[in-house]
């Protein structure tokens, strides 16, 4: 049976990073398993918006500590070819009076106290960065300029040829079927490509983590949540030098950016729809749910009141309790680290935690603390909940 010190399993865009951060922290001899192809699972289907606001300080962090590598791609991965489709626009987020402003001004302090460029911006200003919008309603705007959005697939591909590079075998094509254990201890893994064994099992299985739980034998909190996006097209284009925008006023806390120079990206930052069953198959999107969101966005942006749609897709959330990742090892099993639950965020994140699941792998100090991130919350009450409410600003 061919043996491997540190084997992922998925190569999404966490798997990938995982993989790349522990051949670039030494591991000699690392395998990634995965069914389908390397950033096909939902990695694919994101919106690729990358910011540090959060109303969860813990995930400032997280998503500051990613932010260089995204800002410095290339740099990062020691790969001068590799990019990651970075457009720096900025993120401009706004609440009306309501339950919504005073966590958001909480989080604009929080940011500035941590040292993050944050601007507040009256509503002239932030028409003159976005000004297809109408913001009149506006009690509080925030623009951190160091934001804008990124391409997910590209950043995964990217992370699996560093990581290839390094030394790493990934293959695609094959399911984990199984685990073998002695005891508390797993000690490899049971694939359609065959056994292997392993030092360590690193699962990043995102709406497949229940695959994980039932093998081990835990609980492993996460549901599968799907959410829908669309495209509009009108003759007031949404460039890309207009910021991400994130609608704390609106009913589906929407958000938008641009879409290939042109077109909006907008979908909504709410509860989605909960699936029996993880998969990643395009869902139905009915013309009253068109409607409904398209009146939302009519509201914002009185052009895309006659804007058509160009297109849509719908993706799948890997959902917590408090919509917030776990991240770190499992109570009760030897050999196994987890990272799952990124609950519709987890783009942003993805360098930063890849490098502290290798470093938890390996043994090493963490960059950022896992302790808020750990399985145990569930059981402590410690939970990691956002201001907003349910949905994916956390
Ligand atoms: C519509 C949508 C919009 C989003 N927008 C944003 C955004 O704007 N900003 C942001 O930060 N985040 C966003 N996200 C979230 C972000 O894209 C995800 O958190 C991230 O891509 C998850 O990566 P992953 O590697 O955990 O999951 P995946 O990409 O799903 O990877 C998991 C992999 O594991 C493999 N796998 C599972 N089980 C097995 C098995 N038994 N054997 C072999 N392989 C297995 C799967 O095939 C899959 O490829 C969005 C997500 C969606 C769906």
């Amino acid at each position: 049976m061919e043996h491997y010190d540190y084997i992922v399993i998925g190569a999404g865009v966490i798997g990938t990073s995982v993989a790349h951060h522990l051949a670039a922290l030494g591991a000699k001899s690392v395998l990634v398993v995965e069914q389908g192809t390397i950033g096909a699972g939902t990695t694919s289907q994101s919106s690729g918006i990358l910011r540090t606001h959060y109303s969860v300080r813990q995930n400032v962090e997280l998503a500051r500590a990613s932010w260089w590598a995204f800002n410095n791609f290339a740099d990062y991965l020691g790969d001068e070819e590799a990019s990651c489709g970075l457009v720096k626009c900025g993120y401009l987020i706004s609440s009306p009076e309501g339950d919504k402003l005073e966590p958001l001004r909480a989080a604009l302090n929080a940011q500035r106290d941590m040292g993050i460029e944050v601007q507040l911006l009256d509503a002239a200003q932030a028409r003159e960065r976005l000004p297809i919008a109408q913001l009149d309603d506006a009690a509080l705007i925030g623009f951190e300029p160091e934001a804008g959005f990124a391409d997910a697939y590209l950043v995964a591909s990217s992370f699996a040829r560093s990581a290839r590079r390094r030394g790493v075998k990934i293959v695609e094509g094959a399911r984990v079927t199984g685990i073998a254990r002695e005891g508390r201890r797993i000690t490899g893994i049971d694939t359609t490509a065959g056994k292997f064994s392993c030092g360590m099992l690193i699962s990043t299985q995102n709406i497949w983590t229940p695959e994980m739980a039932a093998w081990a034998g835990v609980t492993l909190p996460v549901k599968p949540e799907r959410h829908t996006v669309l495209a509009l097209e009108c003759d007031a284009p949404y460039t890309f030098d207009m910021p991400v925008f994130k609608d704390l006023g609106s009913p589906g806390m929407m958000y938008y950016r641009s879409y290939g120079g042109r077109q909006m990206l907008a979908s909504e930052g709410v509860t989605g729809e909960t699936l029996a069953a993880p998969e990643t198959e395009q869902g139905e999107i009915s013309l009253d749910y068109v409607v409904e969101v398209g009146a939302q966005v009519a509201e914002r942006f009185p052009a895309y009141e006659t804007a058509g749609l160009a297109s849509s897709w719908t993706g799948v959330y890997d959902v917590t309790p408090d919509w917030n990742p776990v991240l770190g090892g499992v109570e009760g099993v030897e050999g196994l680290t987890v990272g799952f639950g990124f609950s519709g965020h987890g783009f942003k994140l993805s360098p930063g935690v890849g490098k502290l699941l290798a470093q938890h792998a390996l043994g090493l100090p963490t960059d950022v603390m896992l302790e808020p991130y750990a399985l145990s919350r569930f059981d402590s009450g410690r939970l990691l909940v956002g201001q907003y409410g349910l949905g994916a600003v956390s």
